[in-house]
Order: structure tokens, then C-alpha cells, then sequence
């Protein structure tokens, strides 16, 4: 369950139990979504998903950013700093998807970036 990614066994990191945990509470945080509302929910965890690699003046540079990977939306109960690939398996979307969305947080990054 998850534990195949980038080679690095993301998940096994973790205490197999809460592991397992988590990965039903994203189940059933997914359940009962539309494919449209799943698209929603996955690029505002994708947007949340974006650290700033730099506080200081870089800060205008867009670019400047990476994204630390959770799965799970409880704080005390999730599971951070995973690869992509983990990421996607966890939440059952495809790589195609994850690069689109990721694409689309992009440029709202930029957008807002340069609207402040
Ligand atoms: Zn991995």
C-alpha cells in the first residue's frame, strides 16, 4: 500500500501503523468527490504544498519555490517531506495530473506574486 515510489521508500519511514492511518483518512477525505471536485481539492493541496526556497529579496523571483510533499490534512497525523510519486499514489492521481495542477498553482503563484 504505497510503499513502492522513488526508491527511497518514502512511507516506510514512518511507523507502519500511522502510515496506514493516514492513508485511510486521505481516503476518506477523497471519498465521494467528483472528479471535477477532487481536481479542486488536489490543487489547493498542491498550493499548500509550496514552500518559498528563499525569504529575502529573491522573494520576486517565482521561482523560488519547491514544494514539501504531505499526505494527510491533520496536522498532527500526516506524513511530510514524501516524493511526488509517493504523493500521487497516496492520493490516487496519475503523474500526467499532478504535473498539470502543479502547472496551474505555478502560475496563481505568479499571479498573486505580482499582484502584491
Ligand atoms: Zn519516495
Amino acid at each position: 500500500m504505497g510503499s513502492h515510489c522513488c526508491g527511497a521508500q518514502c512511507l516506510l519511514k514512518y511507523n507502519s501503523e500511522s502510515v496506514i492511518d493516514i492513508l485511510v483518512s486521505v481516503q476518506n477525505e477523497l471519498s465521494g468527490f467528483s472528479r471535477d471536485e477532487k481536481k479542486n481539492f488536489m490543487r489547493d493541496k498542491i498550493r499548500n504544498c509550496v514552500v518559498p526556497v528563499s525569504l529575502d529579496k529573491q522573494q520576486s523571483d517565482a521561482k523560488n519555490f519547491h514544494y514539501l510533499w504531505v499526505i494527510g490534512s491533520n496536522e498532527q497525523m500526516c506524513i511530510k517531506g514524501v516524493c511526488r510519486i509517493a504523493f500521487c499514489n497516496a492520493y490516487g492521481i496519475g503523474h500526467t495530473l499532478l504535473e498539470t495542477l502543479c502547472s496551474e498553482v505555478k502560475q496563481g503563484v505568479r499571479l498573486t506574486e505580482q499582484v502584491c
